[in-house]
């Protein structure tokens, strides 16, 4: 007999929740974003920051930043990010805010692109506590990432990069994971797979490589000419039944794609709470507009490739399994 562990066993449920288009979720989102810096130190031609005009830029304080850590611990999430719409790096603090989050039991990623991680923050973060580390070095290509990622350098960050590495070996330290990301042009009913050439360069290395689809950044990517990214289709958003956003100034984003906020769902700076926003209103609203397609007048979402990919179809025993995990979990789940 073959036993399924409580963490799949969510999982099903998410994916039941999206393909019912559920609009009210007995579950807590299974990762929390905590934004502490919307700042960037590069101007990469296919992220939002690059271009958003007028929307402030900050840093979180640390108030804001304890208040958003004690409501994740209540919810349990399987991971906390402290990263989304900038470079985590940027904050003076970094390491101090690792060091809390992971002080409170909460296992702790970060994504960077590593073009400040110098030998002095590298041994600082290893140091508080960090679990997971994911860089954001997307091609083996030199001359590519240049173009990309401008004020980057490949080698540079390519050194930076092995240098955190050398330096986590050098301390014996466990943790945190280290996540190579290199990124791929999205093929519909395929699994994104790294390239061999991008391996080669973390060879022999205590690194775990990853590959993931591009993606237009719902609409707001300059880089919308890249082959394989016009995809089309209709599939569930994906991101409001796992995630959310809190920003540097206590805005709650229900999404980690909506760099300009258009979709406010609270404000930890005016007493809603991130469980509120997880199934208030405007979430809910969200939910049901996505997964029925009606997109008329609703940014980003009517912009964004999340919606218009040709998934592999999930496989009937899942859904059995999923429709079983539902009903159980029905009588829980509010009317509305
Ligand atoms: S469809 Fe909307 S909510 Fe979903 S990922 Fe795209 S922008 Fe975000």
């Amino acid at each position: 007999m073959r036993l399924i562990t409580q963490r799949k066993l969510a999982g099903i449920l998410r994916r039941e929740a999206e393909r019912r288009g559920a609009g009210f979720l007995p579950f807590a989102p299974s990762e929390i974003y905590i934004d502490p810096c919307n700042a960037c130190d590069l101007r990469c031609t296919f992220c939002p920051q690059s271009n958003w005009g007028g929307r402030r830029r900050g840093l979180m304080s640390r108030e804001l930043f304890e208040l958003a850590i004690e409501q994740a611990v209540e919810l349990r999430p399987q991971r906390v990010n402290l990263f989304c719409y900038g470079e985590s790096l940027l904050h003076k603090d970094i390491a101090e805010m690792v060091r809390h989050a992971a002080g409170r039991g909460l296992w702790v990623r970060i994504h960077t692109n590593a073009r400040s991680l110098d030998a002095d923050k590298a041994r600082r973060l290893i140091e508080s506590g960090l679990s997971e580390i994911r860089f954001s070095f997307d091609t083996p290509d030199r001359e590519l990432y240049n173009r990309l990622r401008v004020g980057g350098d490949f080698d540079a960050v390519l050194a930076n990069i092995r240098g955190f590495i050398r330096i986590k070996q050098e301390l014996g330290a466990v943790l945190p994971r280290v996540y190579l990301q290199e990124m791929i042009p999205f093929e519909a009913g395929k699994k994104a797979r790294n390239s061999e050439a991008y391996r080669r360069l973390f060879e022999g290395r205590d690194v775990i490589f990853s590959a993931r689809y591009m993606h237009n950044f719902a609409g707001a990517s300059q880089e919308a000419g890249f082959a394989g990214l016009q995809a089309v289709g209709e599939s569930p958003c994906r991101e409001i039944y796992r995630r959310l956003v809190v920003t540097f100034d206590g805005k709650i984003h229900a999404c980690c794609l909506d760099a300009e906020g258009h979709n406010i769902i609270g404000d930890l700076s005016r007493g809603d709470t991130i469980a509120s926003a997880w199934n208030g209103g405007a979430m809910r609203d969200l939910r049901r507009r996505t997964s029925t397609h009606k997109l008329e007048g609703l940014d980003p979402c009517q912009h964004c490739d999340e919606l218009r990919r040709n998934r592999r179809p999930v496989k009937l025993s899942r859904r059995l399994v999923g429709g079983l995990a539902w009903y159980a979990v029905k009588p829980f789940i509010k009317r509305d």
